[in-house]
């Protein structure tokens, strides 16, 4: 049996989305097709988080406005900045409920066999925001390329007389921090250490 072309596209589009396998894609474009109201809702909500949603100019975090709902908060503390790699870093550690300070999102990990550098994350973001801050938590992944980008980072602080912690995660899990458990990540957050090589 042939598709048609156009169903065709949507589950090969559908498939390229993380976490979404060739038979849910293939489910969801079926579905759709034969749901005009959900097709459109779904068309609906893609429009507004391409159209609103954009990097806050200060963190890097997901906003609607120039500056994401953390940064615009004056009840959080501006003086401890928490690093992640990813959006989906930050929302892990926001549903924590431990952390009252701000983020700086990197955008990804050091990772040179891919060829991402330093320039290619948000590194120069962060020491330009420096002014005032009293601390700077290393949150990325438990990863090599998370471990290594925090070494990086922490030389680069330390240079500049900053204090760097890092998370206690206890025993390296090799994951990205949005898969941690929040009582876990919870209790990392909390008992943070000074960062050492
Ligand atoms: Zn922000």
């Amino acid at each position: 049996m042939k598709y048609p072309n156009a169903l065709l596209q949507l589950v090969r589009s559908l498939a390229r989305l993380p976490g979404v396998g060739p038979k849910s894609a293939q489910k969801l474009a079926l579905y759709l097709a034969q749901h005009a109201e959900a097709a459109e809702t779904l068309e609906q909500a893609l429009r507004g988080v391409r159209e609103r949603v954009r990097p806050c100019v200060r963190c890097g975090n997901l906003a609607e406005a120039e500056l994401c709902p953390v940064c615009a908060d004056p009840g959080r503390d501006h003086g401890v900045i928490c690093v992640v790699e990813t959006p989906g870093d930050l929302l892990a550690i926001e549903k924590s409920g431990e952390y009252n300070g701000v983020y700086h999102v990197l955008g990804g990990a050091l990772n040179p066999l891919e060829g991402i550098g330093p320039e290619d994350l948000r590194v120069a973001e962060l020491l330009e925001r420096l002014e005032g801050v009293q601390e700077v938590i290393l949150a990325t992944s438990m990863t090599v390329e998370g471990e290594a980008t925090a070494g990086y980072l922490a030389e680069l602080l330390k240079a500049r007389g900053l204090r760097a912690t890092r998370p206690a995660y206890g025993l390296p899990v090799g994951g990205a921090l949005e898969y941690v458990d929040e009582v876990t990540l919870a209790r990392a957050l909390a008992h943070r250490r000074a960062f050492s090589e």
